[in-house]
């Protein structure tokens, strides 16, 4: 069992219920906006909620959010989501409840990252602030891929060593650990390396599970459904989100689901009640998913063609229709991403064998898509970025164009060369 990682009033691990938490899709310098999101998704059943801070500015607007959420009674914990900026990171104990960071994207000089993953342990130790080392597969940096490649047991490397500082620091007792991937074979090996090796060591850090990126609709729900059920089937996993690209609030149902299915009854029932649908594609995913990705059955009976092949698509096992992966959005969202995640899909629907990334901003998209045959990015004042795998191959297109634009790219590289998913 994990130790009790404890973050605000909410207990992680150490054998509590499931945590179920979101991420807020608003920008954070919009005060007004992400406070009535928090509580939004804290009436819906969000237990943590998460707030990207991408400039020293947001901290202190992440400051006016907690005090305003707070003045109304609302006490769910705020994570402070930071991408590469220790500075930031440095700022936020004391004002966030949590804070999540990859610590090995601090610095491109590694030694120099190490010292400032010491140091933010040691702010967040005055103000007792706990830690998500949140490794994604796609940006875990060249330090490591050059040794061990970008595969699950570099993420669980990479973890390790932040984790092993911890220990270290006697911090250990503050930090949750998170690998996600939009590869669900990826994201659950991954997972499974970081279990062993924590056992190994002697210490069980909670675990947050999530695959990133999984999309909408009922695409996203299975792809999250399966690979979180088959780790949590397998004891891993004591906080989740089921991360799409729809409001926040949407994400809870799901998670709710998960989190109830495999934990222990949250005191107070459920807040957020499934659709029969839902429920149903829930079940299906749960019942064949772990199986699938445990590589048990290479197939199943449904009547149901199109759930049974979404399922299967989602456990990697066939391509019937183009692989989507799209970030949630965030603060950092520069487009009406849910809009063009919807338009690319319409667009692109006839190919096949395809992985096609819709990511909300430039900062993080190129890294975050990772394993992606094509890319849309969005850079902000109304333009698009389109990458072929890592490259970007056409700059500053026109948001109006751009779908069609990156149609016609596939359809010249297709009749190029036949089209094979990674
Ligand atoms: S890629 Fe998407 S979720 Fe990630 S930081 Fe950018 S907008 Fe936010």
């Amino acid at each position: 069992m994990s130790q009790t990682v404890q973050v605000g009033p909410v207990k992680i691990g150490g054998g509590n219920p499931i945590v179920v938490q979101t991420m807020c899709n608003t920008h954070t310098s919009d005060i007004e906006a992400t406070v009535c999101q928090c509580l939004s998704c804290a009436k819906a059943g969000a237990e943590m909620v998460r707030i990207t801070v991408p400039s020293l500015a947001d901290v202190e607007n992440l400051r006016l959010i907690r005090d305003r959420l707070r003045s109304v009674g609302c006490t769910v914990p705020l994570v402070a989501d930071v991408h590469f900026s220790s500075e930031i990171a440095m700022a936020l104990p004391g004002i966030a409840d949590k804070i999540r960071i990859n610590p090995g994207n601090f610095h491109p000089r590694h030694e120099t990252a190490r010292e400032k993953f010491a140091l933010l342990i040691e702010k967040c130790r005055v103000f007792g602030t706990a830690i998500r080392i949140g490794i994604n597969h796609g940006s875990l940096g060249a330090y490591i891929t050059e040794k061990y490649g970008n595969t699950p047991q570099a993420m669980a490397l990479a973890a390790m060593e932040w984790l092993e500082m911890a220990i270290e620091a006697d911090y250990a007792d503050k930090v949750v650990v998170s690998l996600k991937a939009s590869n669900t074979v990826v994201m659950v090996e991954a997972y499974r390396a970081l279990g062993r090796m924590m056992k190994e060591r002697g210490v069980m850090v909670p675990l947050h599970l999530g695959v990133t990126e999984a999309g909408n609709g009922e695409s996203g729900r299975i792809k999250s459904a399966v690979a979180i059920a088959t780790l949590l089937e397998e004891g891993l996993g004591d906080t989740i989100r089921v991360s799409l690209t729809e409001a926040p609030e949407n994400e809870l149902p799901a998670a709710w689901y998960l989190a109830e299915r495999y934990g222990l009854p949250h005191p107070g029932g459920i807040p957020s009640p499934l659709t029969e649908r839902e429920r149903y594609i829930l079940d299906a995913a749960c019942e064949f998913g772990p199986r699938l990705l445990r590589g048990e059955i290479e197939d199943f009976e449904s009547e149901d063609s199109e759930l049974h092949d979404e399922i299967l698509q989602a456990c990697r096992k066939k391509f019937y229709k183009p692989e989507y992966i799209a970030c949630p959005g965030c603060g950092r969202t520069l487009y009406d991403l849910q809009g063009t995640f919807e338009r690319v899909k319409a667009a692109t629907a006839g190919f096949r064998n395809v992985l096609i990334a819709v990511m909300g901003c430039i900062v993080n998209g190129p890294g975050e898509m990772a394993d992606a045959d094509y890319g849309y990015v969005g850079e902000g004042r109304g333009l698009v970025t389109i990458y072929r795998r890592r490259e970007p191959v056409l700059r500053h297109i026109p948001e109006a164009e751009a779908v069609e634009r990156l149609v016609e790219l596939i359809r010249q590289d297709a009749a190029e060369t036949p089209l094979t998913i990674n």
